[in-house]
């Protein structure tokens, strides 16, 4: 038996595993009390072990760890939900692969980020019950707030180099300077993404409102590509490279995203 005041609980959704061993898995996880660490899962590839279905990808469920010299080991865990229809089907899968992914790609381990840990859980949430259409929006709204929680909030509302107001018009936006840039300012500066007015709007929308307010959004679906693309475009300037998950989820949207 460990001693006890070796062993401490963790809320964790499993980000990701990797094989360690013969039997065993390092398993990266998401958790309220430590944000991003990383555990051992022993015996877990065992045909008969009894923690393995706890300890899926996007799963949610507390667990029972004891200190070690490394890592720290699982010795109990609890499903506390399963999300199951992110592994039943394919197009929801790939949603919760993205967002996963971004809060694993966004942070170092054992920085502090419990609204992280809330934000991801209530996403894995979203996308595994709502109608497949809104799983497009639930993905943007994560992606708007994950950039708050972690600093990297876009100025949308004034010019971020000249500092005026932007005007009801087309705009620009630089990922770069962090923010929206007015047409003169936009042309003369390089790499900068243009971004129509209506695309604006809707990212304002989405950057102060909460879920059930950003839900009620009419999201055009002429301007989803755009909105996309400039999220895209600035979460990977920010990771300085491109996200693999994007790319998987594209190829599923275009089969069409029913379940295999
Ligand atoms: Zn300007």
């Amino acid at each position: 038996m460990p001693n006890p005041s070796h062993t401490f609980s963790l809320e964790a959704v499993v980000l990701r595993h990797s094989d360690w061993g013969e039997a065993d898995r390092i398993l990266t996880l998401f958790t309220l009390q430590q944000g991003k660490t990383r555990a051992l899962a022993k015996g877990v590839r065992k045909l008969r072990s009894r923690k393995a279905g706890h300890l899926q990808p996007f799963t949610r469920a507390r667990l029972f760890l004891a200190r070690s010299r490394d890592l720290p080991i699982i010795t109990q865990a609890e499903t506390a939900e399963a999300y199951l229809p992110l592994h039943d089907d394919l197009l929801r899968t790939a949603f919760a692969l993205y967002v996963v992914e971004l809060a694993d790609r966004f942070t170092y381990e054992n920085e502090d980020l419990p609204n992280l840990f809330h934000l991801l859980t209530d996403t894995l949430g979203r996308l595994a019950t709502l109608p497949h259409d809104d799983l497009w929006l639930v993905s943007r709204w994560y992606e708007v707030r994950l950039l708050d929680i972690l600093g990297f909030r876009p100025e949308l509302f004034q010019c971020v180099s000249c500092g005026r107001e932007l005007k009801p018009e087309d705009q620009f936006f630089s990922a770069q300077m962090g923010g929206a840039l007015c047409p003169e300012c936009g042309t003369e500066v390089t790499a900068v993404f243009p971004v129509s007015m209506p695309a604006l709007r809707l990212l304002r929308h989405l950057q102060r409102s909460g879920w059930m307010e950003a839900s009620r959004a009419p999201a055009a679906a002429e301007l989803r590509p755009e909105v996309e693309g400039l999220l895209q475009y600035y979460l990977t300037y920010l990771l300085e490279r491109g996200l693999n998950s994007p790319a998987f989820l594209r190829h599923v949207q275009r089969q069409g995203g029913t379940p295999a």
